[in-house]
């Protein structure tokens, strides 16, 4: 018999594919980053309508760490 925790049925919110629960990703862990900060990262977030309690794929979590870094030096560092 498959755990709970081993079948499929959690979903990612961009991609929608159907992933195992123990392997969601949510934009806490970039409460770990350096740099941007958490709350600018929040606020970032907060624009493209996604929450601290979404989840994710790592794939897509690996897409949106890209993107958040990638406007945040972007637009709000001074060169
Ligand atoms: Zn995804």
């Amino acid at each position: 018999m498959q755990s709970a925790k081993n079948t499929k049925n959690a979903q990612c919110k961009r991609c929608m594919n159907k992933f195992k629960e123990k392997e969601i990703f949510t934009i806490q862990q970039f409460q770990y980053r350096r740099l941007p900060t958490y709350d600018w990262t929040r606020e970032f977030f907060n624009l493209l309508e996604i929450s601290e309690w979404d989840s994710f794929c790592e794939n897509c979590m690996l897409y949106y760490g890209k993107i958040s870094h990638a406007v945040w030096l972007r637009y709000c560092t001074v060169n």
